[in-house]
Parts: structure tokens; C-alpha cells; sequence
């Protein structure tokens, strides 16, 4: 047997399993916390969002919503699909920087081999060289830079669409800013240190 209530906040009907009375279920249309009746308080010939499946951590009941969705189902949808890409372009842009960096060091050991010491002058040279020489390291870079634009902007989307438990959105926000906080303070030093020598 099924309890079938209203929501106390949004007053849509809600059904659970009956081993749920008297406990609490997260609302599947506006996500609040409705308190489940001993007896079922719906009038027949509404229909009811089921079914409901039992959280085993929080012991809460889940009501998952199958069939026409709430005007909120297909938002939350994008916004998790949106999340998902925001950090696989944030995931592709993380794996091409470290390629470039790991390029770069061994074009530099090659250049300088140890125990050799190049100087910040005898680098900066050589980064030029290299940008010459590598073109795929500047346009790796370039790829790179501007998947982390995007994997921040989808993030940041797919967070606005869907706010509560997005955690690839949130990683991948979190991942990107981070990352392109360093790419703006990493350019500051370099440009700062470029007219102090
Ligand atoms: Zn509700």
C-alpha cells in the first residue's frame, strides 16, 4: 500500500511507500522536506508522482518523478547535462595544459641539460624559441585556455539551471576558476618580469 499526500509547501500530490509514514520525503516538484501522514490525505482522480525509493543514508524517502515533468524537471535536466560537459571541458583543458607544461620542461632539459643553470634571461629566450620552433605548444595552449573558458561558462550555467547537489558543475566551476586565476596571475609575473628586465 502506497501513502498518497499533498505537499504541506507546494500542496502537489506526492505518493510514498507506506513503510515511510510518519517520516520525512524531499518533495520532487519544489524540493522541500514534506512531512509523510500515517494514512493517505489525496482526493482520488489526481494524479500522483511516484514512485518512491528509500534513501538508505539518510533514511529520507527520494521520490523520483517519472511521466510529464514539472516545468523545473527539464531545467534541472540541462543543468546537469551542462555540468557534465562544463567538466569534460574542463577535464581536456586541465590534461592539455600539463602536456604543454611537460613539453616545455623536456624541450628545456634538452636545451640546458643538468647540471646546467639556465638564467631567467637565458629561459625567457629560450620560451621565445620555443613558440617558434613548437607551434603546437602555443595552439595546445590556445585550446587549452579556451576550454577552460568554456568549462567555466558551462559550469556556471549548469549551476544557475540546477543549483542543489550539481557537483560536476560545482568542480568543474571550482577547477576552472582556480585555474584560470593562476593563467591571469602566472601572465601578471611573467608581464612584470618581462619590463623589470
Ligand atoms: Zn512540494
Amino acid at each position: 500500500m502506497a501513502i498518497q499526500f499533498y505537499c504541506a509547501n507546494c500542496t502537489k500530490p506526492i505518493e510514498v511507500d507506506d513503510q515511510h509514514a510518519g517520516l520525512a520525503a524531499t518533495c520532487p516538484f519544489c524540493g522541500s522536506v514534506a512531512q509523510v501522514p500515517r494514512t493517505s490525505t489525496y482526493r482520488p482522480g489526481m494524479p500522483v508522482a511516484s514512485p518512491v525509493n528509500a534513501d538508505r543514508a539518510t533514511g529520507e524517502a527520494v521520490v523520483h518523478t517519472p511521466g510529464p515533468p514539472h516545468p523545473e524537471a527539464p531545467r534541472a535536466a540541462l543543468g546537469r547535462q551542462m555540468g557534465r560537459w562544463s567538466l569534460i571541458c574542463t577535464g581536456l583543458a586541465v590534461v592539455l595544459y600539463v602536456c604543454c607544461v611537460i613539453g616545455q620542461t623536456v624541450i628545456l632539459f634538452q636545451q640546458f641539460p643538468p647540471p646546467q643553470q639556465p638564467t631567467m634571461k637565458q629561459i625567457q629566450e629560450f620560451n621565445q624559441l620555443v613558440v617558434q620552433k613548437h607551434p603546437w605548444l602555443v595552439a595546445t595552449q590556445l585550446v587549452g585556455t579556451l576550454l577552460v573558458g568554456l568549462g567555466l561558462a558551462l559550469g556556471v550555467a549548469a549551476l544557475v539551471l540546477r543549483p542543489r547537489g550539481n557537483w560536476q558543475g560545482m568542480l568543474s566551476v571550482s577547477v576552472s576558476g582556480l585555474f584560470l586565476l593562476c593563467l591571469c596571475t602566472g601572465s601578471l609575473v611573467v608581464m612584470s618580469m618581462g619590463g623589470g628586465l
